[in-house]
């Protein structure tokens, strides 16, 4: 079997879920090839989760500054594991940065690049969301080593536990002049709520929160639930909710299991980042309002009185 590569999300200590998503996509072409960047050690930390979850190689692309620069390294790495041995494709998490490392190895392999898939079968054909959720397409590369970004949430983790290898890659020195170097990270939110794209439950505010205290309301709900806080961009750009918390084409993408919108209208920029999610709840007070076009359940009423009781009934049945 051909490898394929995955890059690994981490945060130095632990593998982020769209990882082990990455390598149940992995498995349907081959054996995957997890690709660890990071400082050195970092690969003999996470190689047994990574081998718990189908990794059948771990490459080991680590220097002291590796976690200083953005995508630069990722890139580089990558390249390094595609020129050793050609896989049958490369894999990445459609996150922000993802993306960027995708486009950027497709152009210095002259490869072909799909993004956003959100299935992928045996024979290499990729099902993709495209032009903000308004068609869904399959495509195939067919021009060099297939690049794929795969949408989190989009593909559910396996447990396949195995024999893995451990193999080297040799990071060429990043140019400071030709990267962009990481001056300041911010503090991960407080409180112990699961990652936007990591969990099973979102629960998003839109504009119709109405300020920044409103989304006390979206903050308990989510709490209840043992889920994550989301916002709309009109959310965002009012200062109700910090910026990396924005779902939608601008912001982040999610596929959870069950994601409920709060005061929000179902733009279809907005629906570009949760319309594959599994289960879809609205809560808005206009009846004509898209997102209830889309929503498995619609509930037309006021938020403010609507979610308090959602969350009073989820934590009476938890209790
Ligand atoms: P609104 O459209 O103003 O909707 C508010 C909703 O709340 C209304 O439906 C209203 O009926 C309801 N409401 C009001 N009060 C209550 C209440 N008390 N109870 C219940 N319901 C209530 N948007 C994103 O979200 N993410 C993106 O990534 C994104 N990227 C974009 C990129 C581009 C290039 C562009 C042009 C736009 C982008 N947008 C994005 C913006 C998008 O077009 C919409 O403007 C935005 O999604 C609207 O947010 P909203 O639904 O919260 O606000």
């Amino acid at each position: 079997m051909p490898d394929v590569l995955v890059l690994v999300d981490h945060d130095g200590e632990r593998v982020h879920k769209s990882t082990y998503e990455l390598l149940a996509a992995a498995r349907r072409l081959g054996d995957p090839a997890a690709v660890v960047v990071g400082a050195p050690g970092t690969a003999a930390r996470l190689k047994e989760s990574l081998a718990r979850q189908g990794a059948t190689s771990v490459y080991a692309a680590e220097s002291a500054e590796a976690g200083e620069f953005l995508v630069t390294p990722a890139v580089d790495a990558l390249e390094l594991a595609v020129r050793e041995a050609p896989p049958a494709a490369v894999l990445v998490s459609a996150t922000t940065d993802g993306r960027e490392v995708a486009a950027r190895l497709a152009a210095r392999l002259d490869s072909g690049l799909l993004i956003d898939a959100v299935d992928l079968d045996s024979s290499g054909v990729v099902t993709q969301i495209v032009f903000g959720g308004s068609y869904t397409v399959r495509s195939q590369v067919t021009h060099g080593v297939p690049v794929i970004t795969v949408r989190p949430g989009a593909f559910e983790p396996e447990e396949h536990p195995g024999e893995v290898a451990e193999r080297a890659l040799t990071l060429p020195a990043t140019d400071p002049a030709a990267s962009a170097r990481i001056t300041a990270r911010r503090a991960a939110p407080a409180g112990d709520r699961p990652g936007l794209t990591e969990a099973a439950v979102v629960v998003s505010g839109g504009r119709g929160v109405g300020a920044a205290d409103g989304f006390k309301v979206v903050e308990e709900l989510a709490d209840a639930l043992g889920g994550a806080v989301g916002a709309s961009r009109a959310a965002v750009d009012a200062g109700y909710y910090p910026h990396q918390f924005q779902v939608g084409q601008t912001g982040k993408s999610v596929s959870p299991q069950l994601y409920i919108a709060l005061g929000i209208s179902g733009a279809i920029q907005h629906l570009a980042g949760m319309q594959t999610s599994k289960t879809i709840v609205a809560v808005n007070k206009d009846p004509e309002a898209p997102i209830l076009d889309l929503a498995d359940y619609g509930v037309v009423g006021d938020l403010f009185a609507v979610a308090p009781q959602l969350t009073q009934e989820v934590a009476a049945r938890r209790a």
